[in-house]
């Protein structure tokens, strides 16, 4: 099956979860992870109709996006993966949503380059709900200080929270923590679910679902 397919058929699932879950069709929003795959791979999701795309690598995308931007300049891309402070300038100039602020001092940076840049881009935190040692986000413990920080004092436009579960646990457990932890500061966007179980996500509130997989196919494995 092709990718147009492919897109077509998640979407079908994402409007059927949202049915089952009593949400409106339209709740949810599909962000397609083209991270890893080539320009010649995104285009046929672009010409379907796609226009929210996540990439994981600044790097990456800056050599991929300036292109694809050119032909599709509506497109809305979002950073997914982690960000370190010293790509902080190239990533506000590339992206339009952040999904991956997850401590004081990358915050920070991304206010000041804002700021510089005459840009605001909206920015989710990234919670690590599984206090995974390899993985980014903030540890639930510190998370309300961390939410009041971006949200009251540095005023960023804090669009809601965003989790990766652990990868061999159950994720409702995961996502139902999130939630209520937007809940308690008022935040209504939850970017969470996969390919593995957006589903899932979905039946927990989800507003945004990250879908690689599912659309574009296996990532090619790294040599
Ligand atoms: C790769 C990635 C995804 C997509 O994963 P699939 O299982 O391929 O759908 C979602 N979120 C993040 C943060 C990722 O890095």
């Amino acid at each position: 099956m092709g990718i147009a397919d492919n897109l077509n058929q998640v979407k079908h699932s994402i409007e059927q979860a949202c049915g089952d879950a009593g949400r409106p069709v339209d709740a949810v929003e599909l962000v397609a992870v083209s991270k890893v795959h080539p320009t010649e791979n995104i285009i046929p999701a672009l010409e379907a109709g796609q226009r929210v795309c996540g990439e994981n690598r600044v790097q990456e995308a800056q050599s991929k996006w300036p292109a694809l931007r050119n032909d599709y300049p509506d497109v809305q891309l979002h950073l997914i993966g982690g960000l370190q402070t010293n790509k902080v300038k190239e990533a506000v100039a590339l992206f339009d949503v952040i999904e991956t602020v997850d401590r004081p001092k990358l915050a920070r940076a991304l206010v000041k380059e804002m700021d510089k840049q005459q840009k605001t881009l909206g920015v989710y935190l990234q919670i690590n709900t599984g206090e995974e040692e390899q993985k980014g986000g903030c540890l639930p413990a510190e998370a309300d200080d961390f939410i009041r920080l971006c949200v009251e004092e540095l005023q960023m436009n804090v669009l809601g929270l965003m989790c990766i579960p652990p990868a061999d646990e159950e994720p409702s457990l995961h996502f139902a923590f999130l939630r209520e932890l937007a809940k308690r500061h008022g935040l209504t966007k939850l970017s969470m679910g996969m390919s593995g179980d957006f589903e899932t996500a979905i039946r927990f509130g989800a507003t945004s679902v990250r879908v690689g997989t599912a659309v574009f196919g296996d990532r090619p494995k790294k040599l």
